[in-house]
């Protein structure tokens, strides 16, 4: 089946061609037609999947029929959990709206909040937030949802992991009641179908790999290995393999650093990506990677979600992770969109229990290899594979947010230390209006119509609205009537 089938107008399959996608992937098959009809959906994709395009092609077909943006307002709203994210998938509603005359923009915590009020007065078709900026920005006035008519949940386990729920449930309560609603998670966890039941209505589900497992395109092995042996067992591994773009997932954001310079020291090129870097150091360090410059980053989970990088050939677990999940999303990082892709993991005899529980999530025993020269001393017990089912988790109680390691956190205020005023006092709801009681952050006091342009310093295209004039395009419908 090609796109043409699918209903997608002429603008838009004029975008897809331009990407030179020739069939849709099977999510996008599923998905497409179920929004086109203005459906709820529930999708149950990975990263890698062609999920992206799976919401923002029908999204961007419906919007170019409906009514014209007014000044702060949004017709589509999509969140995500992580800025690296938002700022992909919002590059990718830039590029397949190339020949429609929509707006897109992104906001996400990190960066300034000036720049990012400024250009959404215009008013954006497509705004793509992590959710604690859109709070913030709503509360600085430089939002209205009144014409909101799509909102996508895109990585909503992880939305859920990151402790987001608070925010997505003050987020809902202040969107029109009558929307549609797109829901796409890596799995449908007890958690998921519990935030499911207040925010779809009759979804159509959909489905493209079987619940927690792994793509088929990825080879997966372990190599038993002793704590202190791993950094130099994975010089050897990237020297031996002349690995190119190697993704090195570490427990720690110290780990993380400690790596990359351990790697640097060996003449191996290698960029930490975490939360403590500023945004502008992880947008340069993905850029680098992306070009080549740095053949190694070395990422912790939360900073890594949402890396798209094409044909990324191998993922590295210097550790495991403590929930099994994540290594699913992890080695989701390799065998992207049809590509073979290759996963080891470095497992100590510590980290035996954290290996059989992934072991037993995704139903497969760990091939286990051995690299000559670093034969463990500490054996790594032998895996039985536990196939009791897993139970469902119940639903988690709302963490607090984390302080200093929060993706889509408050406008820039934990970025420079400067905690919330109190506890329940962060965003709006209390007794002083315009943000006066969140802390000392002076650009919370500000109200849009008081702000000055300013330079726009948000790496990488982070505050850009993005709005071109059609080409080929026939005028038909008020949003193209400008
Ligand atoms: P996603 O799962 O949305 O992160 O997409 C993964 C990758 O697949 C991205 O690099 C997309 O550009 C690419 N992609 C999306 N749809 C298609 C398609 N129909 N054919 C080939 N590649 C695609």
């Amino acid at each position: 089946m090609g796109f043409t089938s699918l209903g997608l107008s002429a603008p838009i399959l004029k975008a897809i061609e331009d990407q030179g996608y020739d069939k849709p992937s099977p999510i996008q098959e599923q998905a497409i037609p179920a929004v086109l009809q203005g459906k709820d959906v529930m999708a149950a994709a990975q990263t890698g999947t062609g999920k992206t395009a799976g919401f923002t092609l029908p999204i961007l077909e419906r919007l170019d029929n409906g009514t014209r943006v007014k000044g702060n307002h949004v017709r589509a709203l999509i969140l995500t959990p992580t800025r690296e994210l938002a700022a992909q998938v919002q590059e990718n509603v830039f590029k397949y709206s190339r020949y429609q005359r929509l707006t897109s923009n992104v906001v996400f915590g990190g960066v300034k909040i000036n720049p990012q009020m400024m250009k959404l007065r215009k008013g954006t078709d497509v705004l793509v937030a992590t959710p604690g900026r859109l709070l913030d920005l709503y509360q600085q006035k430089a939002i209205k949802f009144d014409q909101l008519e799509v909102l996508v949940l895109d990585e909503a386990d992880r939305m859920l992991d990151m402790g987001f729920i608070r925010d997505i449930r003050k987020i809902l309560a202040l969107l029109p009641a009558k929307r549609q609603n797109l829901l796409f998670s890596a799995t449908f966890s007890a958690e998921i179908r519990e935030l499911a039941k207040g925010l779809v209505n009759d979804p159509i589900e959909v489905s493209v790999s079987k619940e927690n497992s792994t793509a088929v395109t990825i080879e997966q092995s372990i190599y038993p290995a002793d704590k202190r042996k791993k950094a130099p067992m994975l010089v050897k591994m990237i020297k031996d393999g002349d690995w190119k773009q190697t993704l090195v997932f570490c427990r720690t954001k110290h780990g993380a650093n400690r790596l990359a310079f351990f790697l640097n020291k060996e003449g191996i090129t290698a960029a930490p990506i975490h939360g403590n870097k500023s945004q502008g150091a992880r947008t340069r360090a993905l850029a680098d990677f992306k070009s080549g410059e740095v053949k190694v980053l070395v990422a912790t989970d939360i900073a890594a979600r949402g890396i798209d990088i094409p044909q990324l050939p191998q993922v590295v677990n210097f550790e495991l992770p403590n929930v099994s999940e994540d290594y699913v999303h992890r080695i989701g990082r390799t065998g992207r969109a049809g590509e073979v892709g290759k996963a080891y993991s470095l497992v100590e005899a510590a980290e035996a229990s954290e290996l059989f529980g992934i072991e037993r999530l995704i139903q497969q025993v760990l091939p286990r290899l051995e690299l000559e020269g670093f034969k463990p001393t500490n054996e790594l017990p032998e895996s039985k594979l536990d196939t009791r089912p897993i139970k469902a988790k119940k639903p988690k109680k709302q963490k607090k947010p984390n302080v200093d390691h929060q993706d889509g956190q408050r406008s820039g205020d934990n970025a420079r230390g400067n905690k919330p005023a109190g506890k329940n006092k962060r965003h709006f709801g209390h007794n002083k209006p315009n943000g006066e009681n969140r802390g000392n952050s002076g650009q919370s006091k500000r109200k849009p119509s008081n702000t000055k342009p300013k330079s726009n310093n948000a790496g990488n295209s982070g505050n850009g609205q993005q709005r071109r004039k059609p080409a080929n395009r026939k005028p038909s419908g008020q949003a193209k009537a400008q």
